[in-house]
């Protein structure tokens, strides 16, 4: 039951990472504080489609 989703930077809309989740346990929007490369910085990133 476990979805691939990708993680875009929420400030350049990089997509930086790729991560998977359970769609069951967690319905919700992933936010987590990652390293973007673009922006040379941690930054939000959010689960995208
Ligand atoms: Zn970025």
């Amino acid at each position: 039951m476990r979805e691939l989703i990708t993680i875009a930077c929420t400030e350049c809309k990089n997509r930086n990472y790729h991560s998977t989740k359970n769609k069951k346990k967690n319905t919700d929007r992933i936010e987590l504080s990652k390293f973007c490369r673009s922006c040379r910085k941690h930054t939000l990133h959010r689960e995208t489609k």
